[in-house]
């Protein structure tokens, strides 16, 4: 029997959220099918903006859908899948995956793995995540018939556009009677996790910064350039940032256009977090660093001589 795995479509504004072309790549891997699930007011394009990540788009258009309930859209999405029995229906381990899958997974009795780093299929869903604090990795099975899973971002390859799949409008049956929570407001956050996992530049500073003051460098480069700053563990162990910029196994998974790396090494366990970077920088006074083997541009300098000029250049 074909595996059809499905993923939830996230947008705002008529604008296709870009994290679904990392849920397409999931999906893709692991299954015969891919199939993007839309629920959206009608008129709207996210139906024909996923569709060169998938081979069909489901979509429920209807004014209630608008904007985001996790009530209405778990209704829509129960009636689908009971209908068409998906392998799994992946989401993003974003608000939406975070609200959403939990009440997916009650209506449809179906288990749910959450923050997974890689996927496989071995006799079901099977997910690979951090858990206790991030200090050790666990791997799962879901054992229902439908499985659920939540994908960090950026821990998954985005497929990469192919023709584009058939739409398929779904009539909707929807009772908003029975939704016991009802929209009120959406306000932009400040920077935090959800920034970094998004930046198109992200420079992560490490334990070659010295100390928490010097570690202002590492900001001042990441405004100047638009983007956001991230770290290495012992840095954040030290106390000199939050723990929600840690980078790496036990952290965070980025893929930014532009990464820098100041003062950092290497160590294997940073370098999951950021590898797949577009563009790598690395600054390092050692040239021996095994940094230097992913970096794409590497500066074998102290970092406190190249940084300053550096922002004096691009402030010119
Ligand atoms: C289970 C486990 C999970 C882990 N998870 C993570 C994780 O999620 N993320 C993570 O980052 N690490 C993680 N680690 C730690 C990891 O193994 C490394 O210890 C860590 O990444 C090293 O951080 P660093 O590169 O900042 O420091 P260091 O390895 O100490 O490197 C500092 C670098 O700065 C350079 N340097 C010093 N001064 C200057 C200067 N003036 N100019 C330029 N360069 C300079 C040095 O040459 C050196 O290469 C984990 C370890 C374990 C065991």
């Amino acid at each position: 029997m074909s595996r059809s795995i499905w993923f939830v479509a996230e947008h705002q504004d008529d604008q296709l959220h870009r994290g679904a072309a990392e849920l397409a790549g999931a999906a893709r891997a692991i299954g015969d099918e891919t199939v993007a699930v839309v629920c959206a007011a009608p008129g709207g394009t996210v139906p024909q903006q996923v569709a060169p990540f998938v081979d069909r788009v489901l979509v429920v258009d209807d004014p209630a859908l608008d904007p985001y309930t996790a009530g209405l859209w778990a209704q829509a999405i129960v009636a689908l899948a009971k209908a068409q029995e998906p392998a799994a229906i992946l989401l993003p381990h974003a608000p939406l995956g975070r609200d959403l899958a939990p009440v997916l997974a009650a209506r449809l009795g179906a288990g749910l793995m959450t923050d997974c780093l890689e996927l496989e299929w071995n006799e079901g869903l099977v997910g690979t995540r951090s858990v206790l604090r991030r200090k050790l990795v666990a791997r799962e099975r879901v054992a229902t018939p439908i499985a659920l899973a939540t994908c960090q971002r950026g821990a998954f390859a985005a497929a990469p556009p192919q023709e584009a799949g058939a739409i398929e409008a779904v009539a909707s049956s929807l009772d908003a009677s029975t939704v016991r929570t009802r929209f009120v407001a959406m306000e932009r956050a400040e920077v935090g996790e959800e920034n970094i996992t998004e930046a198109d530049v992200v420079v992560a500073g490490g334990r070659g910064l010295g100390d928490a003051e010097k570690f202002g460098l590492v900001q001042e480069l990441a405004d100047v350039l638009g983007g956001v700053m991230g770290a290495s563990r012992p840095v954040v162990d030290q106390g000199w940032v939050a723990h929600d910029r840690q980078i790496g196994s036990s952290g965070i998974t980025v893929r930014p256009k532009l990464y820098f790396a100041l003062g950092i090494s290497g160590a294997v366990q940073h370098v999951v977090g950021m590898r797949e970077s577009d563009v790598i920088v690395a600054i390092n006074k050692d040239p021996q660093a095994p940094i230097f083997e992913y970096a794409h541009y590497g500066i074998a300098e102290d970092l406190f001589k190249v940084v300053p000029a550096l922002i004096e250049a691009l402030k010119a």
